[in-house]
């Protein structure tokens, strides 16, 4: 990994930066749609390259922080019962619910274990066939063909004590009901580069004919993102609104067909419901009936009550793009990564914690 000096100082990223200024001469103002890009953006200072005309604003991206309450309840609701081990990505364990988190959970006794892939989560029910393993199905296109892969080889393997709680969730119906919305002026999208390698390019279309905006699907280098913002930039000056693929090393227009075609032989779409945007159908993902043995919500009975939101946290209106996080009156003050009152601040890629990292 290079260090930020390097890569700031480096030729590409300086001719880039450099025609940006040329180019970007009205406002324009960009949402990036992937918790990755937020990341990336903090990490590297992107923002201090570009004029002061283009405005980058971070969107509904990072698939911990759209997580809703009553599904994080549901996952303490998990980690609680008997018996049971939860294996889930790190950054849940923070993640505050309506009245606990997974790490007060563990700290209580409850068996709650970080994995890396849900093929270990796989491997721990392997090891432990008397103990049910529950894992926390979290993330988008990226995530939901891996996890449909793992149930595929449960079945192959023969583990029936590994469950999957299915929160995950799909990106291009909640961008049309953002876009819907109409609450923040956009002029164009930096379109997520690893759920695009699974999706391809061409759901987004609909963005460009609809909502006459430009779309650049882009990778995750300092380079990627500036040079994805060019595109941008360019589409606007030229007033040619269309879908571009920056990320060529890994996405094409169509997409993984066969990465698609295992999450759909698993999973089904479903109402889902979003931080910030409410209960959407069709953006989530429930078992079909012939896997449906591996669905955690019916085979523990799983329910909650309406999840709680913490007083004061604006998370919803940060992952729609019309609140930046240090308007947030507890961004700083009572709400830091140290004491994360949302999810924002907890996640690595969520926009709260970047921005707290940028600010320093
Ligand atoms: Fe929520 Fe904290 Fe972000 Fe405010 S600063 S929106 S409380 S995570």
């Amino acid at each position: 990994m290079k260090h930020l000096d390097e890569y700031r100082a480096g030729p590409r990223v300086k001719a880039l930066a450099e025609e940006i200024h040329r180019q970007a001469t009205f406002p324009l103002r960009f949402m990036e749609v992937c918790g990755t890009h937020t990341h990336a953006i903090a990490k590297w200072g992107l923002r201090q390259l570009l004029p002061e005309t283009i405005e980058l604003i971070s969107g509904p991206g990072c698939p911990v922080c759209v997580t809703a309450n009553t599904d994080l309840d549901l996952a303490i609701a998990a980690a609680r019962l008997p018996e049971v081990t939860i294996a889930t990505f790190g950054d849940m364990v923070r993640v505050p619910g309506s009245h606990s988190t997974l790490a007060q959970e563990r700290a209580r006794g409850s068996d709650v274990r970080v994995v890396y892939s849900p093929l270990d989560a796989l491997d721990l029910a392997g090891s432990a066939p008397r103990r049910p393993v529950i894992f926390l199905g979290v993330g988008f296109e990226t995530t939901a063909p891996t996890v449909a892969a793992t149930v595929l080889e449960a079945r192959k393997r023969g583990i029936d004590n590994f469950f999957v709680l299915s929160l995950h969730k799909t990106v291009p119906l909640a961008l049309e009901v953002l876009l819907e919305l109409g609450e923040v002026r956009l002029d164009g999208f930096l379109m997520p580069g690893h759920v695009s390698v699974v999706l391809g390019s061409a759901p987004y279309e609909f963005i460009p004919a609809r909502y006459g905006l430009g779309c650049v699907v882009a990778g995750f280098e300092p380079v990627d993102i500036l040079q994805s913002t060019l595109m941008l930039v360019r589409q606007a000056r030229e007033k040619k609104p269309q879908v571009e693929i920056q990320y060529r090393r890994g996405v094409t227009k169509a997409g993984n067909e066969a990465a698609r075609r295992i999450m759909a032989e698993v999973f089904a779409p479903a109402e889902a419901d979003w931080r910030g945007l409410g209960r959407l159908p069709g953006t989530g993902l429930v078992f079909r009936t012939d896997w449906k043995c591996f669905d955690a919500v019916s085979a523990f009975n799983l329910t909650v009550p309406p999840g709680r939101e913490a007083p004061g946290c604006r998370c919803g209106e940060v992952l729609r793009g019309v609140l930046r996080p240090p308007a947030c009156p507890l961004f700083g003050s009572v709400c830091h990564p140290e004491a994360p009152v949302g999810p924002c601040m907890v996640s690595s890629e969520g926009s709260c914690a970047a921005a707290w990292r940028e600010a320093r």
